[in-house]
């Protein structure tokens, strides 16, 4: 290993690019109100959208400034948290890493960049279009980089195993929400939870460190692929209704779940996507007590249709999992909020 430079650490970073007043109360209410929804004060519907990965800051703002104009029309039953996915985990290692790595995913990494990078991103979504922002939590010790910043944090499928990533999730105070892993054991999912809700003493970032607990870390359903390599969802009513029973069996604190409908929910067809919310929201209306468990979903979207190569360039495609482009993903809010 080749030590290159030393890293601003998160203080240096935060104070080099601080936060408006404005900027915190606005990421306050929008915490609050989502917090409401995970303490079932709020029956109102989360969606948790946006590119796969966040590739390009243009096109990026470009999309989540269309969310905010569908936002302002969907407030009272609907909120939309968009996703800014900065670091992306990779099933073999290769491929673009996000932005975090490479700010520019046609050059070289150049992580010094990529934390600034990040960062503005990040700033640029609060303070010029009022949205706090998801962004999965695939590197704890980096958390702090954006921990002012963010309304809502994912772990991933391939890290919700990993005990530091727990730890860490237990000392935030936003919504965590705790993927299913890849090959679809729930119980990995609901040991993480519980560890996330409960305090523990652990060292980070070199320091001896105790957490309270976060009492809204949660549920994401992300289907699963069996031993043959194959998708297999566990969005359906069953899978909800047995997830209910699961969580109360536990006696864990606000049981919710937020139902990612792209990765193997859609075995990646990203247009599937739409019927899939289409069938959890029925899921809903069917049984109440489905519906005060599913808190909202996630939806993998942008401003193009798919997906392409990183060298195609063509503006709003992801480079990552196919997404569903802009006409479909905002007919599909507006249908999400009619139906509700
Ligand atoms: C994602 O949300 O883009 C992602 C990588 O999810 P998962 O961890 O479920 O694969
Ligand atoms: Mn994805």
């Amino acid at each position: 290993m080749i030590f290159k430079r030393k890293l601003p650490i998160p203080q240096d970073i935060k104070a080099q690019f601080p936060l408006t007043q404005k900027m915190i109360d606005d990421r306050q209410k929008s915490l609050e109100e989502l917090k409401s929804v995970f303490e079932g004060k709020s029956d109102k519907f989360v969606l948790v959208i946006g590119p796969c990965s966040a590739d390009n800051k243009d096109s990026v703002l470009d999309y989540i400034s269309r969310l905010r104009t569908v936002q302002d029309k969907v407030a009272d039953k609907v909120i939309i948290v968009p996703r800014i996915y900065t670091n992306k985990p990779r099933t073999n290692g290769s491929g673009y890493k996000g932005m975090l790595h490479q700010p520019d995913p046609t050059k070289e990494p150049d992580m010094l960049e990529g934390i600034i990078a990040i960062r503005d991103i990040h700033m640029c979504a609060l303070r010029d279009l009022g949205f706090s922002c998801a962004d999965e939590m695939l590197y704890p010790e980096n958390h702090r980089y954006l921990s002012d910043l963010l309304a809502y944090i994912a772990v991933g499928a391939r890290s919700v195993e990993n005990q530091q990533h727990r730890l860490t999730a237990s000392g935030m105070d936003v919504p965590v929400g705790m993927k299913n892993p890849t090959e679809g054991d729930i119980s990995v999912m609901m040991n993480a939870i519980v560890a996330a809700q409960h305090s523990h003493t652990f060292i980070y970032r070199g320091w001896e460190v105790t957490s309270e607990g976060n009492p809204y870390a949660h549920a994401i359903l992300r289907g699963f692929t069996d031993a043959f390599g194959r998708c297999m969802p566990n969005y359906h009513y069953e899978d909800l209704v047995r997830l209910n029973e699961t969580y109360h069996q536990m006696g864990l604190a606000n049981p919710a779940v937020i139902v990612d409908a792209n990765h193997a929910n859609s075995g990646k067809k990203y247009l599937e996507q739409i019927r899939i919310t289409h069938d959890v929201i029925n899921s809903c209306k069917v049984n109440p007590d489905v519906r005060k468990l599913v808190k909202g979903m996630m939806i993998e979207s942008y401003i193009e249709d798919g997906a392409q190569k990183v060298d195609e360039c063509t503006y709003g495609k992801s480079i990552t999992d196919p997404c569903l482009g802009w006409e479909k993903t905002e007919r599909l809010i507006y249908d999400v909020a009619e139906s509700l």
